[in-house]
Order: C-alpha cells, then sequence, then structure tokens
C-alpha cells in the first residue's frame, strides 16, 4: 500500500471477532495513530493460550511513522497489552488519569515505568499528537473516565466512540456528553467508529441507579455472610455494593489481588471518596456474619480466583457454607460458562445460596443497547458507520440500524484498511493480522512452531528417543524411549518401543552415521517406524543423539 499519500485511513488490527482484543490504527497521510491496546481471554477451544493479543507486526513495521497511543478506558480488553507491546511500538501514550493510574501499575510490574512517557489527559480534555488534532468526550462505560475519542482532520470529523452506553444516572462520573455529540452532528461527521457490543439487545440501557436501588433492598434483606462478586474495575458497581452494604449496617471486606489494585487507582484519582476504607480479609473473620458484606473477584469461573478458591474451600482466609449468599454482579462473558457453572456448583453444596442477574437486577451492562445506539446516531448524523467490537452477528446488526438511520454502514475485518479521504470510501489493501500468545513471560504467535507443537504434544503425546554412539557411529549401550503424556514407564509397550528402537538403530546404513543431523532425522525415521499405527496416534518425535 502506499503509505505517504495525504489521505486518512482507519485500520482495525484487533476488535473484530469473536475475541476482543481491540487495536485501532489510523493513518494521516504517513502518520499512524493508535487507538487501545487490549488482551482478549481465549475460549475452551484453545487451551494452550490463555491470554491473547493482537499480533502488531504491521505497525511495527511503522514504528517511526506511529505518533502515538491513545488508551479510551482502563478495560483489559483496550489497555492490557500494553505492557506487552509497548517495547515493540515505543510511543508516547494519551490516557486520563483513572486509565493512566491503572497503566502504571501494569507498566512497573513489567519493569517499564521508567521508559514509557504517559500523558495524562482530562476527562472531555483537548490534545494533539502528531497532526492528529483529538478531544476526548465523556461517554459512560462500566469504568471510570471511558472517552470517545474526536479526530479532527482536514478531510472531516471521525468520532470513534470505544466502549460507551446512555446511563442518565451512572452513579459515578458525568452521563454520556450528549450535547457534544450534538455539536458534532451540527458541525458535520465523516464517520462513526462505534461499538457494537450489546447493540442486540433492544431498547434504552438499563441505569447502575436501578442496581442500587435493588442491590440496596437485597442486601438488607439478607442475614448470613454476603459475598458479591464482579468486575474489579468497575468503581461505581463497587460503590454501589458498599453503598448498599453500610445501609444495612454491614461492613465491607475486599478480596483478591485486582480489587485492591482498583481500590488503590480508584481512591487515588478521588472516587470512593465517601465510601470508608474497606477491611482486609483477614479481618473478615473478626466480624460476626450478619455485619459483612465481601467483594469477591472471581465472577468469570477464573480457577485461581478468590471465589474459585472459596468454593472449593481452598482459600486461606475465607469460608461461605450453609446460610450465606454469593451474588454474582456480572454478566457471564461467552466462553465462561462452564467455568462459571463449576464454581457456582461448588458453592451450591456447600449450602451457599447463589444469586445471580436472573433472579434480581444485580447487573446492568456497560455497553450500549440497541437503543442507544439509535439515538447516537440521530445525535452525530455521520455520514459513514464503521461498527467494531463485536462477533459478525454484532457487526451486522449494528450495520443495519446505520441504514435505518440513513448512514452508510461499512463491515470491516481485522486487518482491512479503510481508505476514508479523499476519495471513495472503500477497503483498499489489507495488513497482517494475527494473534500473539502471553506463554509465561514470553509472547508466542499463535500459528508458530512453539504453539504447534505444544497442540500436537497436548492431543498426540510426545516420544523421545535418546542413544550414545562412538566416533564411528556404533551404538553404545541401550538405548531409552519415553513417551510422557502418552505411555506410562512401566508399560510394556514402552519396552518394546525402547527394543524396536534399539534394532532399527542396527538397521541404520553406516554412510548415514557419519554426519550428526543425517543420523538424527535417520532415528527419528527409526523411532517413527518402532511406533508403528498401534497407537493410532501421530504424537510428536524426536531425538537425541550423543556422540561419545
Ligand atoms: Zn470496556
Amino acid at each position: 500500500m502506499n503509505d505517504t499519500n495525504d489521505g486518512l485511513a482507519f485500520l482495525p488490527l484487533g476488535g473484530t471477532g469473536e475475541i476482543g482484543m481491540n487495536l485501532n490504527l489510523y493513518r494521516l497521510g504517513s502518520t499512524w495513530l493508535a487507538i487501545d491496546c487490549g488482551i482478549g481471554f481465549s475460549g475452551n477451544d484453545t487451551p494452550e493460550a490463555e491470554i491473547l493479543m493482537p499480533d502488531p507486526v504491521f505497525i511495527v513495521e511503522r514504528k517511526n511513522d506511529l505518533a502515538g497511543l491513545v488508551i479510551t478506558h482502563a478495560h483489559e480488553d483496550h489497555l492490557g497489552a500494553v505492557a506487552h507491546l509497548w517495547p515493540r511500538l515505543g510511543c508516547p501514550i494519551y490516557a486520563t488519569p483513572f486509565a493512566a493510574s491503572v497503566l502504571r501499575r501494569k507498566l512497573g510490574e513489567a519493569h517499564l515505568t521508567q521508559q514509557v512517557k504517559i500523558h495524562v489527559i482530562a476527562p472531555g480534555g483537548a490534545f494533539n499528537v502528531g497532526p492528529f488534532d483529538l478531544r476526548f468526550i465523556p461517554v459512560t462505560h462500566s469504568v471510570p473516565e471511558a472517552q470517545a475519542v474526536v479526530l479532527r482532520t482536514p478531510h472531516g470529523i471521525i468520532v470513534h466512540t470505544g466502549d460507551w452506553k446512555f446511563d442518565p444516572q451512572p452513579m459515578v462520573g458525568p452521563p454520556t456528553d450528549v450535547a457534544a455529540f450534538e455539536a458534532l452532528g451540527d458541525e458535520g461527521v465523516l464517520a462513526m467508529v462505534c461499538d457494537s457490543t450489546n447493540v442486540m439487545t433492544q431498547g434504552p440501557s438499563a441505569s447502575e441507579s436501578d442496581v442500587r436501588r435493588s442491590m440496596t433492598d437485597l442486601i438488607a434483606s439478607l442475614s448470613g455472610r454476603i459475598a458479591v462478586t464482579c468486575f474489579a474495575s468497575n468503581v461505581a458497581r463497587i460503590e454501589t455494593i458498599a453503598k448498599a452494604a453500610q445501609a444495612a449496617g454491614r461492613s465491607v471486606v475486599i478480596v483478591g489481588r485486582s480489587l485492591r489494585n482498583l481500590d488503590v487507582s480508584a481512591r487515588e484519582c478521588g472516587y470512593l471518596a465517601d465510601v470508608p476504607p474497606f477491611l482486609s480479609e483477614q479481618e473478615a473473620n473478626s466480624l460476626p456474619d450478619d455485619e459483612v458484606v465481601m467483594i469477591i473477584t472471581g465472577s468469570q469461573g477464573e480457577p485461581r480466583s478468590a471465589l474459585s478458591r472459596i468454593a472449593s474451600d481452598s482459600h486461606p482466609n475465607i469460608s461461605l457454607g450453609e446460610g450465606d449468599t454469593v451474588i454474582y454482579s456480572s454478566r457471564m462473558i461467552p466462553g465462561n460458562e462452564q467455568a462459571v457453572m463449576q464454581v457456582q456448583d461448588n458453592l451450591t453444596r456447600r449450602g451457599v445460596r447463589v444469586l445471580t442477574d436472573r433472579d434480581h437486577l444485580v447487573h446492568v451492562s456497560g455497553h450500549a443497547t440497541g437503543g442507544d445506539v439509535r439515538r447516537l446516531f440521530d445525535l452525530v448524523r455521520p455520514r459513514f458507520a464503521v461498527p467494531v467490537h463485536g462477533e459478525w452477528r454484532h457487526l451486522t446488526a449494528n450495520a443495519a440500524i446505520a441504514r435505518e438511520k440513513g448512514v452508510l454502514p461499512i463491515l470491516l475485518e481485522d486487518g482491512d484498511i479503510l481508505n476514508l479521504a479523499p476519495g471513495a470510501v472503500e477497503v483498499v489493501d489489507t495488513a497482517p493480522t494475527g494473534r500473539l500468545v502471553l506463554d509465561g513471560g514470553r509472547l508466542l504467535p499463535m500459528n508458530g512452531g512453539v504453539l504447534a507443537a505444544r497442540r500436537r504434544m497436548l492431543f498426540n503425546g510426545i516420544v523421545m528417543g535418546s542413544f550414545a554412539v562412538d566416533d564411528e557411529g556404533y551404538l553404545i549401550g541401550d538405548p531409552k524411549v519415553s513417551a510422557p503424556g502418552l505411555l506410562d514407564p512401566e508399560d510394556p509397550e514402552t519396552s518394546r518401543l525402547t527394543e524396536e528402537f534399539g534394532n532399527a538403530l542396527d538397521e541404520i546404513p553406516d554412510e548415514l552415521r557419519r554426519d550428526d543431523n543425517t543420523f538424527r532425522e535417520a532415528a527419528k525415521t527409526a523411532l517413527r517406524r518402532a511406533l508403528g499405527r498401534k497407537l493410532q496416534k501421530r504424537p510428536l518425535v524426536d531425538v537425541h543423539l550423543l556422540r561419545v
């Protein structure tokens, strides 16, 4: 593609498809701007890869032309990849005080605090990044200080909504700045890039204030210990739970590392100001059952979370049982159903009552409903709509609303480069895309050799043959074969395999024994042959040749 033209283009590198890992790029002339840089969690189909992020190779190759990275809000799928990918991107970052606080902790854990320059921008603030004239518009979402980004360019105005909803009473932070969106609409907007996550829900969004009323009544009506699980970043929800607890004369304990981190960031930025300091989990045990509410991590069934450990009675400080209640103040993210059900089952087995948003109004989504999106189109009146952040059916539903509003929708796949101006608004090129997997401390390509071998080992096992030879290539001692994950060492099949491997090695012609590589390949073939078809599997086969 022509990187040096004067136009304006949009390129999503992650954010469409089943795992939302947002990484959006805009190009103005030859300069690039990134918006958000998030991780995604894989479902059951890829057990070798838990945490995923977009492969940024396209923009890494153009990093000298990358002017900056703007973070719209402090959710993992929008900023969780920064600490991992920043060393490859190396650009300044722009974020609101709360997102910056969350990000600084992550960068600190990755020993990057000194290197990364974070420009803190006030909610609603205007700023310039290279040639990009930008402005934040405050929107309501399930985390404080979520911002839409307005890009004012010589070719027109782009509105990048980020994650948002309408809620006249969000309880924490201001409601979505309706007037700002309407003013942009009056000015004329070229394109709106819009969140699609919850667009298939009809009607307007429910309000956090409804949850607050309902949670207050519910907590007041319960006896015994109460635990509420929700997303750690949902400060309004944490405030809701804390105030409901206070109204019922209960103290609040927070359990789990991400909640403790969040509490620090929130209070540092002036949130939770009239909520008394939370008690530690050790202090919970000194309180009578009817005088405590615990806020606990683990609403998605994460196996190492506090709630999963409490459910299996393996938590060091907290235990729940007969007469206690756990409230799920969250939605089940698709893909996590089985894990969540397992935790709920374990709790129920212990006599704990489990309440969810099916029983009571204890959760509302932070994303715009179809009704919200309709209203935003009426305010912004863009010429083009680019639905992002959702699976294909969500993007399509968002596009249908756009069409209904007289706006031309354009559906993109990750990697599609959309020319916005000058000339026709259309996909003009494709950028390479892919996923990186966080494996321990490393990033591995999802489709690379290492993970392909891991998948093969996972499903087919591995067979390892070791043998020592002298200078001439003749066997010294007996070879050894091990097949972890496939055969027990005591299995008679293991000794048969070892014996046949030895025999097959004996048959390798002399001329193949001189060079190590040739010998190793011949030995691998021998081991494969010894394995035969008996196991009806094709395990990963490798040999160790030791020349002594
Ligand atoms: Zn979000």
